[in-house]
């Protein structure tokens, strides 16, 4: 259609990966259920394609960042789908979130009081998780804070609380030391709460081991291909792959400066090609003068600065001619993993991930 001929690039998500991934981190964490995190449009490849195939899956219970996100993915969602919102919700928003079904995640004793106050006034039971903070200090309730909710139970007042949960800040370097730390932490959590539900691993935490599995997983990366340990063997199936077609070749002499900033100087002739994506469509600027592009199995070098809507690549291995107006190159494919792409870029794969652009043709396998 007119949009995808118009399209600087064709951004694939393969949903038959998505949800082959999905399964595999089920039998990897059974007899545990696993959810899938979906925040940020689900980590940027579309929440609307994606929630309901892992749905068809048998997902049930589906996390988002925001409350707005949960929102927005109700109407594409049966009923008897979960959608908790980790971050839990800003004053004023809990009879809505109340009203659509949506299960927050209470991060403080202010989270838990307002939640209790509304089923209260509704003189309803009402559904949630808590976070225990076991060492991030990013969300989630202090140790005294739970003494504080153990101690004063009616806190809890006309709140159903089935999900106790706690979130990995080491998970992806198998060997921390705060691993061990937070599971212990974790633990201790667990055994006061004894009656509600234990959500801890999220992708890493996975394959952490038996311990750090929980009753319920909470993996985001590994559902999109990402390799949920850094470093080693990936063992899901890749579900990203990003060509973006070439708008210009010319050859240039020695001594051509490339590039914002002349930061690169041609020592001797040069093929360039300039291709149709940018920072703008979420290939970062840290790209300039490092990263690649594939076209086939030759390796294109990036020369220069990314700008906002193009990169110049170094051609001159390829045989003139060889690529031309239109023809498409490999940013992440079988010959540059999300992985190989965020190391070049010094980020990593989520960033890339949730930074891919609008302006790709996406095609859903
Ligand atoms: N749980 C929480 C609280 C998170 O913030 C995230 C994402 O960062 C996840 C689970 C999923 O993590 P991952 O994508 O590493 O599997």
């Amino acid at each position: 259609d007119i949009e995808s001929r118009a399209a600087c690039g064709v951004l694939t998500i393969d949903l038959g990966a998505l949800v082959a991934n999905y399964q595999l981190l089920c039998r990897q964490t059974a007899p545990a259920k696993a959810a899938a995190v979906v925040k940020a449009d689900a980590y940027g490849l579309g929440v609307a394609h994606v929630a309901p195939a892992l749905y068809e899956a048998g997902c049930r219970d589906f996390f988002v960042a925001h409350f707005i996100e949960a929102i927005r993915l109700k109407p594409y969602l049966p009923s008897d789908a979960r959608i908790l919102v980790l971050n839990g919700l800003m004053p004023g928003s809990e009879g809505d979130c109340a009203d659509l079904g949506v299960v927050p995640v209470l991060n403080s004793l202010e989270q838990v009081a307002n939640w209790s106050a509304t089923a209260r006034a509704r003189n309803a039971t009402l559904p949630a998780a808590l976070q225990a903070d076991t060492g991030m200090s990013r969300l989630g309730l202090e140790p005294r804070e739970l003494d504080t909710l153990l101690a004063e139970p009616d806190r809890l007042a006309g709140i159903d609380l089935d999900i106790i949960m706690s979130h990995l800040a080491c998970g992806d370097e198998p060997a921390h030391a705060a691993n061990a730390r937070q599971l212990a932490r974790m633990g201790a959590v667990r055994s006061r709460f004894p009656d509600a539900r234990l959500s801890f691993a999220n992708s890493a935490g996975i394959f952490l081991g038996e311990d750090y599995r929980g009753e319920l997983a909470r993996p985001g990366i590994a559902l999109y291909g990402g390799a949920p340990l850094g470093e080693g063997q990936n063992p899901m199936r890749p579900v990203v792959r990003l060509e973006v077609g070439v708008v210009q070749t010319r050859t240039v002499p020695a001594g051509a400066e490339i590039g914002y900033g002349a930061s690169f100087v041609a020592s001797s002739e040069m093929r360039l090609a300039t291709i149709a994506a940018g920072y703008a469509d979420g290939l970062p600027r840290h790209l300039s003068n490092t990263g690649a592009a594939y076209y086939g199995d030759v390796r294109l070098p990036i020369v220069g600065r990314v700008s906002m809507d193009s990169i110049i690549l170094d051609v001159t291995s390829l045989q003139p001619g060889a690529l031309k107006l239109g023809d498409m190159v490999e940013l992440i494919g079988p010959h540059q993993t999300l992985e190989t792409i965020a190391a070049d870029a010094g980020t990593i794969s989520y960033e890339i991930l949730t930074s891919l652009g609008r302006r790709y043709e996406r095609r859903y396998l």
